[in-house]
């Protein structure tokens, strides 16, 4: 299906790089968001962003210029989404703001138009009955910082229709990414889930009393060749975020192996989140 117009909601964190990504690609994308305040922030930042990329030979001028002008912010959301033949939602991960988005969508959007969502942890299925077109619903999962990062997790419902797939698959694709497909919703998708194995088993080596925080992360770098150890991620991430993760895989699937780690949880008690906090498994 030809897409020409994409709508993102949400300007924080993910929905101002995943816009950006779409207007680069030359869509013409509006940016939408409850907060004039986070559309005001979030072209500053895209701006300086785009600033630096020319500054750095990395960029044309004349790139950067156009895909700032393709991008339009908006807290009219049914204004918007009456002309989009894709939406990404990218706002707050809280289920209930979620419904009531899609459920929106579902009366406004053109009869054709995709929804998708960059929900990390809430599966479409989860949404897409409100929509009335539980077919061109799936989750299409950008990774942070998506104007860096290759991967995206294109998952399908059981509704979700093979055209709805290839769309969806096809702008990723345009927008330069490497887009994998998840065959069924599953909690955490592919990354996540291999992520989080790394990091139960970095747990139970400390835990275990094998090897030091520091040589396990050596290891995963130097064995592995991975970019940073599991527990520099995690204090990364944020440990609240990680444990917030672990306790919504747990009550979901009820697997033992996805329970939340006693020494994660304890350093949230502890109020130590990792980088932003000034310590975590490390002091900063
Ligand atoms: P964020 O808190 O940075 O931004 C959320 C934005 O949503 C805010 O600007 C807020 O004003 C806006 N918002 C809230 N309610 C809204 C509504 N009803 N309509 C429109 N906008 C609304 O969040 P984020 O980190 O960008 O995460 C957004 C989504 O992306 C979540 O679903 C999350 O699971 C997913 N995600 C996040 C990451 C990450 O690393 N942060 C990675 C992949 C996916």
């Amino acid at each position: 299906m030809g897409i020409n117009r994409i709508l993102v909601i949400g300007a924080g964190t993910m929905g101002r790089q995943i816009a950006m990504s779409a207007a680069l690609a030359g869509y013409t994308t509006t940016l939408n968001d409850i907060s004039e305040a986070a559309l005001a922030a979030a072209h500053e930042d895209l701006e300086q962003w785009a600033a630096t990329r020319v500054a750095k030979g990395k960029m044309e001028q004349q790139t950067a210029d156009a895909a700032l002008e393709r991008l339009a912010s908006t807290t009219d959301l049914d204004a918007s989404a009456r002309h989009a033949d894709l939406v990404i939602e990218a706002a707050v991960e809280k289920l209930e703001i979620k419904r009531s988005i899609f459920g929106k969508l579902g009366k406004v959007a053109p009869v054709h138009a995709v929804l998708a969502t960059n929900s990390s942890t809430l599966a479409s299925s989860q949404v897409a009955a409100a929509t009335g077109r539980p077919g061109q619903v799936c989750n299409m999962h950008f990774f942070n910082p998506a104007l860096v990062m290759k991967c995206v997790e294109v998952v399908r419902n059981e509704h979700t229709t093979d055209t709805t797939v290839n769309t969806v698959m096809e702008v990723a694709r345009r927008m330069g990414k490497e887009p994998v497909l998840v065959q069924r919703e599953i909690p955490g998708f592919i990354a996540n889930r291999m992520m989080g194995a790394i990091q139960r088993e970095a747990l139970e080596l400390l835990s275990g009393g094998v090897a030091s925080i520091k040589d396990i992360d050596t290891t995963a770098r130097t064995a592995l060749g991975h970019p940073m150890g599991p527990f520099e991620l995690m204090d990364l991430v944020g440990l609240d975020v990680i444990d917030f993760i672990a306790q919504a895989t747990h009550a979901e699937t009820g697997a033992d192996a996805d329970k939340p780690h006693e020494l994660v949880m304890q350093k949230v008690a502890e109020g130590r989140l990792g980088r932003k906090t000034g310590s975590g498994f490390y002091d900063y």
